[in-house]
């Protein structure tokens, strides 16, 4: 990860422990084990390997964690379980401790704390010590002032800056709560006192540092739990609902950008991909035989596909465990039904999406909804065409709109088609073998065109540290010349953050009509931007 941006760094980590994660959860499901995935998950990685490079203070205020793990593996706040943490402590034998003093650098309030008061820019924190951390919460004993206590006084006389992490109660996020970074405090006063049941606690007064970002949480909460009315009441509304009543949520279109406000151009939305006549559909594939729902990954014909396992893991609605060059999902010949696991990519959006304008992107498209990693968003749906057609019936604007079908490209680094997901790594399906490659030249055979029709998918940027990736699926036949593609989270994705994948084009890859190299400009504002799309 050198050279990349912390930012960029912050996020592949998070990107590694997810996938560790879901691999986990996965185990966990098929093992029947009582571990906690989350947990086990940092142990399968040295995590504390990618703390030494990550500069913690480029982490923004409102940054949010979905669990204590996820902060933990990135050295934000290092422990899963107590409130403070804290750099230096004793070390060697009693009577002959070497001390390097113990400075606290970062506490998680999460509201169980009886004796906590929290009036967000100055908080009453309680010190750690003699809670029934993993029962009750309630105090139990006396605190001491030794460890994270200690720490806290320290950082007061020594004036070091802690940071604040907040967790709510959410029930979108995997792990039941959401965890906001809400800024640097300073320790101003601190005490021992008696707690409500009795017993000795340590108090300190912490007061948010000015001059830094105000706390966003209330306006995200209000975001999400906006009903459905609040629509007509957006600003900028330009459109109620660009699907036409095809997807289960309506898709609202706004536009704060120009004036006077201006609408996407027409398109037809259809909500599944259509054929255009030139294109001979390949038989369909033999399927499983399992009846209901797939649940035994050694008898299901699809799950063998997929190497041995079912790819998704059922928690939160069904998540892909990790990318692969191709998911085997079942399919009409199949013989379990729709509900099954192993179709989830062939559900319906299950997210409030809304197109937006940007200033100088067109439009793109966000979620109101957390979404979590490995979590289908939405397929790319158009007409599938035969892309040597594409020349007769496409100028360049309706181009901008298709989606070649590179899935073996992709798969072999054939003719600049380029790895999507940076230096995340993809595992391989077992049954597709890599390819000669010369025998494929050129462009990619088939292109999904939604330039006239198509879906929301189609006012997806592309940016160059995307939250989404693209995974090639097959279900009705197994030819990937012809595979679906769906757009899947990367990342834990929290609202109103715009969607994006990377559209993987090699810099100079793409040649215009006139047989010079084109060059598009890229606008994706990441760290790491390359500049150019192509
Ligand atoms: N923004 C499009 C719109 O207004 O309909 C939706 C995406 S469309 C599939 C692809 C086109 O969006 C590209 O050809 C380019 O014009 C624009 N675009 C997408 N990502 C971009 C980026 N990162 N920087 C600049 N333009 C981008």
């Amino acid at each position: 990860a050198a050279g990349r941006s912390d930012h960029a760094r912050v996020k592949e980590t998070l990107r590694i422990f997810n996938t560790y994660y879901l691999q986990c959860v996965q185990e966990k499901d098929v093992k029947r084990t009582s571990c906690r995935p989350d947990l086990k998950a940092l142990t399968k990685a040295s995590f504390c390997t990618f703390l030494s490079y990550i500069a913690l203070d480029r982490i923004d205020v409102g940054y949010q964690f979905y669990s204590r793990a996820e902060m933990t593996a990135v050295g934000f706040h290092s422990h899963w379980l107590n409130g403070i943490d804290y750099i230096g402590q004793s070390k060697g034998k009693k009577g002959h401790e070497k001390c390097t003093l113990p400075i606290a650098v970062a506490i998680v309030m999460s509201g169980q704390y009886e004796d906590d008061l929290d009036n967000a820019d100055d908080i009453i924190y309680t010190g750690e010590g003699g809670h029934d951390l993993l029962g009750s919460k309630l105090q139990q004993e006396d605190q001491v002032l030794v460890r994270g206590n200690l720490a806290l006084k320290n950082s007061m006389d020594q004036s070091v800056p802690i940071r604040v992490i907040r967790g709510r109660k959410n029930a979108g996020s995997y792990s039941g709560k959401i965890y906001s970074y809400d800024g640097l405090y300073k320790v101003v006063d601190s005490w021992a006192d008696k707690g409500c049941r009795g017993h000795v606690v340590y108090k300190y007064r912490l007061k948010r540092i000015e001059g830094q970002p105000k706390l966003s949480m209330n306006q995200v909460q209000f975001i999400r739990g906006c009903p459905l009315k609040v629509v007509s009441d957006l600003p900028g509304l330009v459109c109620r609902d660009i699907s036409n009543g095809l997807e289960d949520n309506c898709i609202p279109v706004t536009n704060l950008v120009d004036d006077p406000p201006i609408c996407p151009p027409g398109f037809t939305y259809i909500k599944s991909v259509e054929v255009a006549e030139s294109v001979k559909l390949p038989p369909g594939a033999p399927g499983c035989s399992c009846k209901g729902s797939c649940t035994n990954h050694k008898t299901c014909a699809c799950a063998k596909l997929n190497g041995q396992d079912f790819p998704y893991v059922l928690r939160d609605g069904g998540r892909l465990a990790e990318p692969k060059d191709v998911v085997f999902e079942c399919g009409p010949n199949c013989g379990c039904n729709p509900g099954c696991l192993n179709r989830i990519s062939q559900r319906k959006i299950k997210y409030r999406l809304e197109v937006y304008r940007t200033p100088d992107k067109g439009w793109a498209v966000r979620s109101w909804d957390y979404i979590p990693s490995g979590a289908p968003v939405c397929e790319y749906i158009g007409v599938v065409r035969r892309s040597d057609e594409l020349d007769n019936i496409a100028g360049d604007e309706s181009n901008e709109y298709i989606f070649e079908i590179d899935c073996l490209h992709t798969i072999n680094e054939i003719e600049g088609r380029e790895r999507r997901l940076g230096n995340v790594q993809v595992s391989s399906a077992i049954s597709i073998p890599k390819i000669d490659k010369t025998m494929l030249d050129g462009t990619p055979e088939f292109c999904i065109d939604a330039g006239c029709r198509g879906n929301v998918a189609r006012f997806i940027n592309h940016s160059c540290e995307p939250n989404l990736f693209v995974q090639c699926i097959l279900s009705a036949h197994h030819d990937l010349r012809l595979a679906r593609i769906v757009l899947i989270a990367a990342d834990n994705i929290p609202p109103m953050q715009e969607l994006t994948y990377d559209y993987g084009y090699a810099l100079d890859s793409v040649i215009g009509s006139d047989g010079k190299i084109k060059v598009l400009p890229c606008f994706c504002g990441t760290g790491d931007c390359r500049k150019r799309l192509y």
